[in-house]
Formats: C-alpha cells, sequence, structure tokens
C-alpha cells in the first residue's frame, strides 16, 4: 500500500483522557511534565480536562466528558488531524458503559499512526523524546487509493 506522509509541528496537539479510576495517576504524570506539557496544546474529555485546569493551570480545550461522546470525540479529531498524540489512561480493572468508545478510540488511533500511551512509564518515554520538540513526518497508508479501489 502507498504512503502519504502528515507532519506533525513542533507544538504537539495533545489529547488527554482518563477514567476515574487513573484520573490521579495522570494528574500526578501532568504536575510531574507540566513544563513540557505547556509547550503543547492540550485537549482533554470534560472531567479529565476540568481537572488539570484546576489542578494545573494549564490551558485545555475541553470535550464533552468521556461517557457522554468525549471518546468519539476525540476520535474524530485524530481522523480529521485535529489531534495527532493521545495520552489514555483507560481502566484496565473496571468495566465502564462507554467500553465501546474506548476501543473506538484506541482502534482510530492507530488508523492515523498517531503516538498512544495507556500508562505512565509509555507516557514517560513518549514526552520525553527528541521527537516531541521537532517537526516530524507521520506515514499515513494512502487510504484515498484504498477507497478509489472499492469504487465500482
Ligand atoms: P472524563 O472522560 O474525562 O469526562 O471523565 C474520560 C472517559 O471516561 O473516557
Amino acid at each position: 500500500m502507498a504512503h502519504k506522509k502528515l507532519l506533525m509541528q513542533p507544538r504537539k496537539k495533545i489529547a488527554l483522557v482518563a477514567h476515574d479510576n487513573r484520573k490521579e495517576h495522570l494528574l500526578e504524570w501532568a504536575r510531574f511534565n507540566k513544563g513540557l506539557l505547556s509547550h503543547h496544546q492540550l485537549y482533554a474529555t470534560g472531567t479529565t480536562g476540568k481537572l488539570i485546569e484546576d489542578e494545573l493551570g494549564l490551558k485545555v480545550v475541553k470535550l464533552k466528558s468521556g461517557p457522554l461522546g468525549g471518546d468519539q470525540q476525540v476520535g474524530a479529531k485524530i481522523a480529521d488531524g485535529e489531534i495527532d498524540f493521545l495520552i489514555f489512561f483507560w481502566d484496565p480493572l473496571e468495566p465502564h458503559p462507554h467500553d465501546p468508545d474506548v476501543k473506538a478510540l484506541l482502534r482510530i488511533a492507530v488508523v492515523w499512526n498517531i503516538p498512544v500511551a495507556c500508562d505512565r512509564s509509555t507516557a514517560d518515554f513518549m514526552i520525553s523524546s527528541p521527537l516531541m520538540s521537532v517537526e516530524y513526518e507521520r506515514l499515513l497508508p494512502d487510504y484515498e487509493g484504498y477507497l478509489g479501489r472499492m469504487k465500482t
């Protein structure tokens, strides 16, 4: 399959999402990395975003709460190229009413080849990468070619 490239700017568009049991972990991580995060544009699902704004004073574009559609909004923004980086601390020990949305978000992140961290150690490695502060050419499968082949 052919590929095309999408340029990620040095100022990354980062989405932050945490389930209730993992919000404290995400907050601790974000507090520790506040200086680094302040160089980027932040998005979050509703409750996660409010916590980050209130406790860290960082500006966050707040979407709907996850169970009310926030995860799907993040996914739509990934597909539209408006979000290019995902920190998603989902809860591995409890079921949630919006589990299908969680799966859909993780899937769409892979479709669009964006970096995803679901735990603190991955988030630590990602945020400290030299690629965070430079342009990065994200490779994408040529989905237009794919769609063209399906036309009759
Ligand atoms: P919340 O949503 O930030 O509004 O709690 C997160 C989620 O449950 O996906």
